[in-house]
């Protein structure tokens, strides 16, 4: 068999999170042999990130319900966990990852899977007390204890009004804490759905007691006497009081250990110029190193242009398709891109490309009703859209699935929109249009 000549033996993946995990369980799922060794920086059990800014801050699930897989799944995917141990480098050459206990691990093939890490600006208050990320179990405790002291007195400055920030402001509402929420953008997270959308989950975030301050940036973090937090000043001068400050400004991919390794890290894009990890379509970034995850960076073939997402769902299919790329197997198409958001009683969910730069268009429901599918389509040199190639809804599943199969399609975008109104947008806004 010619393929299974070319099975690495010893397969070495570092990051033990999502697309770590789904590495290793491919690869035994195709019944694979040989050694299989997952070093994660975390101590403990993988566990899921989503739910850190959802229902665990707020309460209604323990960290241990977080678990990716429970310790009897663990063992039977007879896998050797350096759990809490950091890779600190990689020689290519010599196929070895170093570790940060001095150990070294030798491998046939090695995945790259550290993820991202949040981003948290010395001026933005990095190491003081009162001011924090959300990316791991221990900042959603942190956080989570903080509310709960805040809620009969004190403030939450959400800085930066994406995914993060959004849930986690709504999630602070819920417990009765006074939140403000600032982003130099015009609205919340308006450049991946684009302004309509953004427009509706403004007005909701309103209605539900945020102080949303748009279109200024939050130029320092204050302390008081002691070190501790006690405010925020803004790009247009004015300042906010704050007990807790959350920083939600972003991840990089968690590439610091390969510098000098020779794997291939971008230079252009966003993320202060790494792009991360680079790989093929089907996540080989040299010959025995590959890529999954936050951290990945994949060629899509179709545009030549390298990929980043960061979507738990990507993370799992990257994952998959490498544990069967590793065994020979041929790639499969990646699937559609696919996001949740879950702010109060919005659960918006998004297949495919979105964004405010391209056409947008209600087609089922109405957003004002909290009820609606809504169309993006990327426009043409003529600055028309032609074709269906993403899709946002809340609250109608059953119309989503459907709109779901329109972008995979690339159905002709919708000849008129229901409301003459919602013509594709795109053109300035301001947060009070
Ligand atoms: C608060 C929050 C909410 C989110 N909500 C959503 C959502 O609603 N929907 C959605 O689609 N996505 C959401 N995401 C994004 C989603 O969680 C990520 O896309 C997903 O976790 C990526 O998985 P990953 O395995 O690639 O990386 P990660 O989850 O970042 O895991 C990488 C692991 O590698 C470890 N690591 C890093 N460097 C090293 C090293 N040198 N040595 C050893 N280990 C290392 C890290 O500590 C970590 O354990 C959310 C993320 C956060 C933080």
């Amino acid at each position: 068999m010619a393929a299974a000549a070319r099975h690495p033996g010893r397969v070495v993946v570092v990051g033990a999170s999502a697309a770590g995990l789904a590495v290793v369980e491919e690869l035994r799922r195709r019944d694979f042999a040989g050694e299989v060794t997952l070093i994660g920086d975390e101590p403990g059990l993988p566990y899921d990130r989503p739910p850190l800014s959802k229902q665990l801050l707020a309460g209604e699930w323990e960290a241990d319900r977080l678990l990716l897989r429970s310790p009897e799944q663990w063992d039977a995917l007879d896998v050797t966990y350096r759990a809490g141990t950091a890779a600190v480098g990689v020689d290519t050459d010599a196929r070895v990852v170093r570790l940060a206990d001095g150990g070294v691990c030798g491998y046939d093939a090695l995945v790259i899977a550290t993820g991202a890490r949040a981003v948290h600006p010395p001026a933005l208050g990095a190491g003081l007390s009162g001011a924090q990320v959300l990316r791991g179990l221990p900042d959603a405790l942190r956080l989570k204890a903080a509310l709960a002291g805040s809620a009969g007195g004190g403030r939450l400055v959400v800085v930066g009004a994406g995914f993060v920030g959004a849930e986690a402001a709504a999630v602070a509402r819920g417990m009765g804490v006074p939140v403000t929420m600032v982003d130099p953008l015009p609205l919340p997270m308006v450049n991946v759905l684009g302004v309509e959308i953004a427009r509706l989950l403004a007005a909701v975030h309103e209605e539900n007691g945020v102080d949303l301050r748009c279109g200024t940036g939050v130029s320092r973090v204050t302390t008081d006497g002691d070190g501790r937090v006690d405010g925020v000043e803004l790009a247009d001068g004015s300042r906010i009081a704050a007990t807790t400050v959350l920083v939600a400004v972003g991840a990089r991919p968690a590439v610091d250990w390969l510098a000098a390794s020779g794997v291939p890290l971008g230079e252009r894009g966003r993320d202060d110029g790494v792009l991360g990890v680079l790989c093929d379509a089907r996540g080989q970034a040299t010959g025995t190193v590959w890529a999954a995850g936050d951290v990945a960076a994949w060629k899509n073939p179709a545009t030549g242009r390298y990929v980043r997402a960061e979507h738990r769902l990507s993370a799992t299919e990257q994952g998959r398709a490498v544990g069967a790329a590793l065994l020979g197997a041929e790639p499969t198409p990646p699937g559609l891109p696919y996001f949740w958001s879950d702010q109060y009683h919005l659960k918006l969910q998004s297949y495919g490309a979105t964004g405010r730069d391209m056409a947008f268009a209600v087609v089922e429901g109405a957003p004002a009703e909290g009820r609606f599918v809504a169309v993006y389509g990327h426009l043409d040199a003529d600055g028309r859209p032609r074709q269906v190639d993403g899709v946002v809804a809340a609250g109608m599943a059953r119309a989503l699935r459907g709109w779901r199969q329109a972008v995979l399609d690339h159905a002709p975008w919708p000849a008129q929109s229901p409301d003459p109104d919602l013509a594709p947008v795109n053109g300035p806004v301001s947060s009070s249009s």
